[in-house]
């Protein structure tokens, strides 16, 4: 059980009911047994609604309140592969140095490795991630120690008797029931589809089915590089996210990661409900795969979030920096200063996030939602003058910004200092870790 908190006299940055993000001034947010219990411009309402004294208040001033940041994109435990590759190309970054690193983890690695995101995104105002990586139930006990939103992938595949990968039906079905169902609520489970590249021809559409048969979300790369659609045209004479749907994908909630080369057709196909495009725009520079159209992407009507991608392609997974760059590229290749405003931005990476991330009640600072939220301070030199908060929270704050995060009501982070997580001994872990994998 958590406590009660009173934040108090707070201006409150949030999407409305209608998923359009603004900022209300001078507002009283009641939080009790981890929901928003009330959100009005009188003190007395917000009291009234927690029926009692709170047990602590938020002083307002020179502070923003806004829902946790959802990161629709990530493989966590990269973070011990950080700064160990730089300045490649994505097939020879990934075939030629990080996947034989990969080859020597343990789960006790991808759980150190696991901490550190976590350690990172908390400390950046990230509440809510995706994850996709290798042994998920080591990072599920880690995100569950830190009461952290995770939203993870399961490989549910094991060779058969012939000698090739099947599905596996029965992990997926035991990590949905064990995590998906998990009494926290802080976990949901999806399956990991690595891209259309990686298996052979035959496993897709036993995955596909598996999926559908489960009503099991898909976590899947698609499109990320030109490398990517030539030879997929080569194998398959037609494009990545088209041949995804030939394989009877996209029929469960669907995270997309990167959709960097998309035709029109393509762009339709995603543009489904089940669909959320994470952007990786960080990530995407870096390794020089490209730049996604996400204007292009919005007109079709795909709904789009925002990921950092893994920490050894970003290098980071401030999710602040990743907006703001999402914005300002946007605007630019387009020569168009009105596209992808701050309120966009932020409605992506708060409410359409969560709820691609499978917590359709994060994401909003409105009565019954989840206290998933954070304070930013505002009296830094960089923060001043204010202006609009919503275009400094995008244009102008960064991670280290944010003062304080809770998630289901229970402070993850506090006046900078994390609750539920040791830091120095997860740094100590996880540069072990690096050093098992150099
Ligand atoms: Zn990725």
């Amino acid at each position: 059980m958590t406590g009660s908190v009173l934040f108090s006299d707070i201006p409150v940055v949030s999407a409305d009911e209608t998923g359009v993000v603004t900022c209300q001034p001078h507002t009283w947010v009641a939080v009790r047994d981890g929901r928003i219990a009330a959100v009005s411009p009188t003190e007395a309402v917000a009291r009234a609604a927690l029926g009692r004294e709170p047990d602590q208040v938020v002083n307002g001033q020179n502070r923003l309140l806004l829902p946790a940041l959802a990161n629709t994109h990530n493989h966590m435990a990269m973070t011990l592969l950080r700064n160990a590759a730089d300045d490649l190309e994505l097939h020879r970054w990934l075939f030629d140095v990080i996947f034989p690193r990969e080859a020597r983890l343990t789960s006790a690695l991808v759980a150190a490795g696991s901490r550190l995101a976590l350690a990172e995104m908390i400390r950046s105002g990230t509440g809510l991630s995706a994850d996709m990586y290798y042994d998920h139930e080591e990072t599920a006990q880690a995100a569950l120690e830190a009461g952290f939103r995770l939203n993870l992938s399961v490989d549910a595949k094991r060779e058969g008797p012939d000698g090739q990968p099947h599905p596996d039906p029965e992990l997926l079905a035991r990590s949905m029931r064990l995590l998906g169902q998990h009494p926290s609520g802080l976990l949901r489970v999806s399956l990991l589809v690595h891209s259309v590249y990686l298996y052979t021809e035959a496993l897709y559409p036993e995955l596909a089915t598996m999926a559908r048969q489960l009503d099991c979300p898909v976590q899947v790369h698609i499109a990320e590089t030109q490398k990517e659609v030539t030879d997929c045209l080569a194998r398959y004479n037609r494009r990545p996210a088209a041949q995804l749907a030939r394989f009877g994908f996209f029929q469960t909630p669907t995270l997309a990661a990167h959709c960097v080369h998309l035709d029109d057709q393509e762009r339709s196909v995603l543009a489904s409900p089940q669909v959320l495009v994470a952007h990786c725009p960080a990530s995407n520079l870096k390794l020089g795969s490209g730049l996604a159209d996400v204007p292009a992407l919005l007109q079709a009507g795909a709904r789009v979030g925002i990921g950092t991608d893994g920490p050894a392609s970003n290098n980071n997974l401030d999710l602040y920096r990743d907006m703001r760059l999402a914005s300002f590229l946007a605007k630019g290749v387009r020569q168009d200063a009105a596209l992808l405003p701050a309120p966009e931005i932020l409605a992506m990476t708060t409410w359409q996030g969560a709820r691609a991330l499978g917590f359709a009640d994060s994401g909003r600072i409105a009565p019954g939602w989840q206290a998933d939220l954070q304070v930013v301070r505002t009296d830094s030199p960089g923060l001043t003058p204010l202006g609009n908060p919503v275009s400094a929270l995008v244009y102008s704050a960064s991670g280290s910004d944010v003062e304080s995060l809770m998630v289901a009501g229970r402070w993850l982070m506090e006046k900078r200092e994390l609750k539920t997580l040791d830091e120095e001994k997860i740094r100590f872990e996880a540069l072990a870790a690096t050093r098992a994998l150099a």
